[in-house]
């Protein structure tokens, strides 16, 4: 019997999952990406001076759904070399206050009580709270589709819906995070989970506090060769299993016939395919690749995730009080969330990331010195003048760094790329350039985003951050997982 046929638009690491999921699945696969390279926002970048940064993600969750990949090849996941550093965040406030974080749940209870005067049993009870909640949700509001009858009429989900009193969804996670600790820091440093799937902690929803379990209660590793090692790995799976790549190809067409996908037409040819998995943002694959079809406007209307300006600075000395993952407080993280959700403008002093992966990465770095991504929140791009605003913003990053860490940083840059919202929007087609496509600043948010399947058009299907499950790499790749089950179920395939 011939092949089915299966196209896909992009190698984001939702892509790139999708494309192994579907060769797996016996089909003949080709992945189209605009640009020459694969990865999507998980790709890396040179500067001079040898210094190598990933320039995406840094925060690495959730390896099991990578092994998930690997056990489906039937590969060894040892293979995957990633390392637990026994560090996780090092915390830097204004007024000179310092956290060191381990990876071990008792060290980090015991430094959060000692530095911020905390009950040592309050901490463990949040976190033992985060791990229940996280267990109980996860399985049902991000490995399964939330579209699909079978789903909402399991009784999983029906348990899940009566205990919904307790994930205190009336509550915003700043206002769950204020009733449960004393002092303001703490209340930051758990607020600050909001970030990883890009919302507003002062709107959303208490339930995601549980965020923070992936990182306190369970091991926080990092692939032995940085971030980029996810992608490339999976990439090279694919290449075994015989998915072709067309780089530089750009779809600018998903073409329909009769209610159904016929393929895809690029800068380049047209090609003919069963069904079509678009890792495209979802509002972009409507706008630019589905000109003539009716758009479900609600969903693709609702406000998105925050951006980002990243300053990838090659430093010519070491910082013994920095470590892999450090974050520069602000004092005021409500007018810092305000500034980028509601006035799309990045405030006087905001919270500062630096992830400096030469300390562990052998050669991301020549030896006495550091790669610095250096990383704030930013609004999506609205247009801004994004020239001018990345050098305000780059003056404000040095004297904040400066004054917390008592250095002259512009001495020591040696090298500097940069990115914000205009190159993110432009180079990965994602709308805004908002990294993690809809924000969750609101109680309903997880039921408007867009299914992983097109309810009007037979054989398309939806992956990657802007559709359900939502953003950040874990729940990309169950996204990939979501629409290969369905697509299997709808042209009844093993
Ligand atoms: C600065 C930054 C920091 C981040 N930090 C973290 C973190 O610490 N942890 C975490 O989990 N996540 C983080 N994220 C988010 C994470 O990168 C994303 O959630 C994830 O990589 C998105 O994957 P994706 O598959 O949805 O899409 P993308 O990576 O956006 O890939 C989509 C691909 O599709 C291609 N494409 C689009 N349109 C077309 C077309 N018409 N034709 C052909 N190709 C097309 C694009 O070129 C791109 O390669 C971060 C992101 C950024 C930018």
């Amino acid at each position: 019997m011939e092949k089915k046929k299966a196209i896909v638009i992009g190698s984001g690491v939702a892509g790139l999952a999708s494309a192994l999921r579907l060769a797996k699945k016996g089909m003949e696969v080709q992945v189209f990406e605009a640009n020459d390279f694969f990865g999507g926002k998980i790709n890396s970048v040179v500067s001079e001076g040898g210094f190598r940064f990933d320039r995406g993600p840094s925060i690495f969750t959730a390896p099991h759904y990578i092994k998930e990949l690997y056990d489906l090849c039937d590969e060894d996941f040892e293979n995957f070399e990633m390392v637990d550093f026994g560090k996780s965040f090092n915390y830097f406030f204004n007024d000179g206050t310092r956290l060191k974080l381990s990876t071990n749940k008792r060290e980090i209870i015991e430094e959060i009580s000692s530095k911020l005067n905390e009950d040592p049993s309050t901490i463990s009870d949040y976190l033992t709270k985060a791990k229940k909640n996280y267990e109980s949700i996860i399985p049902l509001f991000v490995e399964k589709s939330l579209h699909k009858w079978k789903t909402l009429l399991g009784s999983k989900f029906l348990k899940a819906l009566i205990n919904i009193p307790k994930y205190k969804l009336t509550r915003t996670m700043n206002e769950e995070n204020t009733k449960t600790f004393k002092n303001l820091k703490t209340v930051q440093i758990f607020n600050r989970f909001a970030s990883y799937n890009g919302s507003d902690p002062f709107k959303a929803p208490a339930m995601l506090n549980m965020i923070c379990h992936m990182e306190m209660n369970l091991p926080l590793y990092f692939p032995k060769k940085g971030m980029f090692q996810i992608t490339e790995s999976i990439y090279n799976l694919c290449l075994k299993h015989r998915v072709k790549f067309h780089f530089n190809e750009k779809v600018s067409k998903i073409n329909v016939e009769e209610g159904r996908v016929i393929g895809v037409t690029t800068n380049k040819e047209t090609y003919n395919s069963d069904i079509v998995f678009s890792n495209m943002d979802v509002s972009f694959t409507y706008e630019k690749l589905l000109t003539n079809e009716s758009h479900p406007q609600k969903i693709l209307d609702q406000p998105r995730s925050s951006s980002a300006v990243v300053f990838y600075w090659g430093i010519d000395k070491e910082f013994s009080e920095l470590s892999l993952h450090n974050l520069l407080f602000t004092d005021d993280y409500k007018k810092e969330f305000n500034g980028v959700f509601d006035l799309n403008e990045t405030q006087d002093d905001p919270s500062i990331y630096i992830n400096i992966t030469s300390k562990y990465v052998e050669g991301d770095a020549p030896s006495g010195k550091e790669n610095w991504f250096t990383m704030i929140n930013a609004p999506i791009n609205i247009d801004q003048d994004w020239e001018k605003e990345t050098q305000r913003i780059r003056a404000m990053l040095v004297k904040k760094i400066n004054k917390v860490l008592k250095t002259d940083i512009e001495k020591h840059i040696v090298s500097e790329k940069v990115m914000n919202p205009e190159f993110i929007e432009n180079t990965y087609s994602c709308k805004g350039g908002s990294i993690y496509g809809n924000a969750s600043n609101n109680k309903y948010a997880a039921f408007l985003r867009h299914p992983n399947f097109s309810k009007k058009i037979k054989g398309l299907y939806f992956v990657g951050v802007s559709v359900h499950p939502g953003g950040g790499i874990p729940l990309a790749l169950n996204s990939a997982k979501i629409a290969t089950e369905i697509m299997s179920k709808d042209f009844r395939l093993n």
